[in-house]
C-alpha cells in the first residue's frame, strides 16, 4: 500500500485517462473532464485523489450521474473522491475545475517570463501534486496511458509529456497522446509563446522565442547523449526526446517528464558546462520513467539509479575527469545533507529506504537518495566490474520495464541475479535500511580537483588572486574553489577575488550561487545587491536553501533573508515556498488577519 494515496487499485484502478481541459491563463484555473478507464476488481466504488479541486459532476459509462463523496481534507494527502460503481461499469467522467493556489500549478506573469510579454503556466507534479489539477489515483504504483484535449488562449502552445506539437496551431487547441503507461507524477503540461529548434533526428528543444536560440546551442549534444544511453542500457523506448526550458522560477533543475524533459535556465551557461543535468533527465526515461518507484518511501529506486546511469553517460561523452570532478561534488552535497539530517527531527533518513508514512514525501527528497543510492550502486560495479553490472543493469530495466516496483522486489531481483551468484560482498541490508555511510563506501576523487586544492593553499597564505594557477578552469573547479574557501576571508582579499575572476558578474548560476554563499558567510556585503537579485529572480531550489540558510547563520542576516523572502515568495513555486517557510518560520512572521 502507498501510504501518500487515497486510492484502493486492489478494488477498481484506473488505466487510461482522456483528458478535456481548458486553460483560463486570465482567471488561473484549469476546467474540464477525466475520463478514466478502469480495470475493475472488488467492490463497489473507486477512489481517487484529489487537492482542492471543485468536483462538479460525475458521469458514468453508461450515462448515468453517478453518486461520489469526497472525504476529510488531509493538509498533505488532499480529500479522497469516492465514486460509486454498479456493476458492469468501467468508465467515469469527472467534471471538475482547479482550485486558487492548486499546488502543481504556476501561473507566471508576463513580467516573470524571459520574453515579458506572454503569461505562462507550467505543471509540477511529482511527488503527489498531480491531484491539484486532475482528479488522478496519484499513487507512483498506479500506471496509465493517456489522450489529452488541452484549449489554450490563440497566442499560446501547449505541450506535455506526451506526442508533441512543433508548432502553434491556429485555434488554440491541441491534441496529445502517451501511450506508454506512466505513473501519473509524470503527466505535466507547460503553456506559453512557445518555439522549437531541432538539436538532431529525435532530440529538440522547446522555449520562449527568446531563449529558444541560446537553448539548442547549449544543449547540442542532447542527440549525443542519447546515443551513449542507448548504447549502455538498450533502446530509447519513448519515441522523441525533447527538453523545454521553463522560466527561472522552476523550483528544480530538471523534472523527467515522459518524451519532454522540464528544465531550469540555470543550466543555460553560455559554455555547455552544466549539461549533464540533461543527461541526468535523459537516463530517468530508463531509471524512474520505465523501472518506477512503486511509493516515494522507494524513492532511491528513481534516483540512485540515475545518478549512476547520468554519471556513465557523461563519462562517455566528457571523460574521466569530468566524471571525477562531479562524483567528488555529488559526495560534497551528500555529505553536507546527511550532517543537516542528522542534526534535524528525522535521523533515519539517511537510509536510501525511507518511511514518510504521515509527512509530506517531499521530505525524503534529499541527496541520501541521489547520492548515496549512486554510491551503493558504485560500490557494487566495483565488485563485480563493469561489464558484469552494465549485462546486470540492462536486464534489470527490460525485466521491469512499465512497472513500478518496491525496494524488496529490487532485493530479491539482484541477490538472485548478480549478488548470490557473483558471491558478491556487499551489506545490501546496512546499506539501504540502516542510517548513515557504511565504512566501504568508495570515496572518490579528482586529479583535477587536487591541483585546485594546492591554488587554495596558496592563496590561504596569501598569494594574490592574480598570480593563481587557474588557466583551464571550468565550472567544476571553480565551484570547487569556492566551496572550500576557509572562513574569515577579509573585504580586501573578497574584493580581490570578485576582482579577478568577475564571481558577482558571472552567468553561469552554479559559481555565482557558490560565490554569494561565501559572500554571505564572509560577511561581503557589497554582492548582497546581486544576492537580492539572484534570489527574487531563481526560484531553483538547489540555490534557495544554501543561501537563505547562509544568510540565517549570520548575526544581521536574519532579517536580510526574511525581507527578500517576503519580496521573492511571490515568485516561487509551491514547493520551494513549502521548503522555505519551514526553513524560515514564515507564518510566524506574517501579519495578522484583520478580517
Ligand atoms: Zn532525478
Amino acid at each position: 500500500m502507498d501510504p501518500h494515496s487515497h486510492a484502493r487499485p486492489d478494488e477498481a484502478a484506473a488505466t487510461h485517462l482522456d483528458l478535456d481541459i481548458r486553460v483560463d491563463m486570465e482567471q488561473h484555473r484549469i476546467h474540464g473532464t477525466a475520463t478514466y478507464q478502469l480495470k475493475r476488481q472488488a467492490g463497489d466504488s473507486v477512489v481517487f485523489d484529489t487537492d482542492g479541486l471543485t468536483i462538479e459532476k460525475v458521469v458514468l459509462g453508461n450515462g448515468s450521474e453517478a453518486k461520489f463523496t469526497l472525504g476529510m481534507p488531509d493538509s498533505i494527502l488532499g480529500q479522497a473522491l469516492r465514486i460509486a460503481l454498479p456493476a458492469g461499469i468501467d468508465k467515469v467522467a469527472i467534471t471538475y475545475s482547479t482550485g486558487a493556489g492548486a499546488k502543481a500549478l504556476q501561473w507566471l506573469a508576463p513580467v516573470q517570463t524571459a520574453d515579458k510579454k506572454h503569461p505562462f503556466l507550467f505543471t509540477q507534479g511529482e511527488a503527489i501534486l498531480t491531484r491539484s489539477w486532475i482528479p488522478i489515483q496519484d499513487s507512483p504504483g498506479i500506471r496509465i496511458t493517456y489522450n489529452a484535449r488541452v484549449a489554450v488562449p490563440k497566442d499560446l502552445m501547449a505541450v506535455m509529456s506526451a506526442t508533441n506539437p512543433q508548432e502553434r496551431s491556429s485555434d488554440g487547441m491541441y491534441s496529445f497522446s502517451m501511450d506508454k503507461p506512466i505513473p501519473s507524477y509524470l503527466i505535466a503540461l507547460a503553456v506559453g509563446d512557445l518555439g522549437f529548434k531541432s538539436t538532431g533526428k529525435r532530440t529538440g528543444v522547446y522555449a520562449e522565442r527568446g531563449v529558444v536560440d541560446t537553448a539548442a546551442w547549449e544543449f547540442a549534444d542532447m542527440e549525443k547523449m542519447l546515443e551513449a544511453a542507448e548504447a549502455l542500457y538498450g533502446p530509447y523506448r519513448w519515441g522523441r526526446y525533447d527538453v523545454i526550458v521553463l522560466p527561472p522560477s522552476f523550483p528544480f533543475g530538471g523534472m523527467e517528464n515522459p518524451k519532454l524533459t522540464f528544465a531550469t535556465p540555470t543550466v543555460i551557461a553560455g559554455d555547455r558546462s552544466l549539461t549533464g543535468l540533461i543527461a541526468h533527465e535523459l537516463a530517468h526515461s530508463w531509471s524512474g520513467n520505465l523501472v518506477t518507484n512503486a511509493t516515494w518511501n522507494d524513492f532511491w529506486l528513481n534516483e540512485g539509479f540515475t545518478v549512476y546511469f547520468e554519471h556513465r553517460i557523461t563519462e562517455a561523452l566528457y571523460g574521466k575527469d569530468y566524471n571525477d570532478m562531479t562524483s567528488v561534488l555529488g559526495y560534497q552535497d551528500l555529505l553536507g545533507d546527511m550532517a543537516q539530517i542528522d542534526s534535524s527531527k528525522h535521523p533515519e533518513d539517511t537510509a536510501l529506504h525511507l518511511d514518510l508514512k504521515g509527512r509530506n514525501p517531499d521530505d525524503g527528497m534529499t541527496d541520501v537518495a541521489y547520492e548515496k543510492g549512486y554510491a551503493l550502486l558504485r560500490l557494487i560495479e566495483s565488485k563485480v566490474g563493469r561489464p558484469k553490472f552494465d549485462a546486470f543493469l540492462r536486464g534489470y530495466f527490460d525485466h521491469f520495464a512499465f512497472r513500478s516496483i518496491t525496494t524488496d522486489t529490487f532485493l530479491v531481483y539482484i541477490r538472485k541475479q548478480l549478488m548470490e551468484p557473483d558471491r558478491v560482498a556487499v551489506d545490501l541490508d546496512q546499506w539501504i535500511f540502516k542510517p548513515g555511510l557504511p565504512a566501504d563506501v568508495i570515496v572518490p576523487t579528482s586529479r583535477n580537483f587536487a591541483l585546485v586544492d594546492e591554488q587554495l593553499v596558496r592563496w590561504g597564505k596569501g598569494a594574490p588572486a592574480k598570480e593563481l594557477a587557474t588557466k583551464g578552469w571550468g565550472t567544476f573547479e571553480w565551484m570547487q574553489f569556492l566551496r572550500h574557501l576557509a572562513k574569515g576571508q577579509t573585504e580586501q582579499r573578497m574584493n580581490e577575488l570578485d576582482a579577478a575572476f568577475h564571481f558577482s558578474a558571472s552567468g553561469n548560476s552554479e559559481i555565482l550561487a557558490a560565490w554569494l554563499e561565501q559572500c554571505i558567510k564572509n560577511g561581503h556585503e557589497a554582492a548582497y545587491g546581486k544576492l537580492e537579485e539572484f534570489l527574487t529572480t531563481v526560484g531553483r531550489r538547489k540555490f534557495l536553501v544554501p543561501l537563505y540558510q547562509a544568510l540565517m547563520a549570520t548575526p544581521k542576516g536574519k532579517a536580510v533573508a526574511l525581507k527578500i523572502y517576503g519580496k521573492a515568495r511571490p515568485n516561487y513555486h509551491a514547493v520551494s515556498v513549502l521548503t522555505m517557510d519551514q526553513m524560515l518560520a514564515w507564518r510566524d512572521h506574517k501579519p495578522p488577519a484583520t478580517f
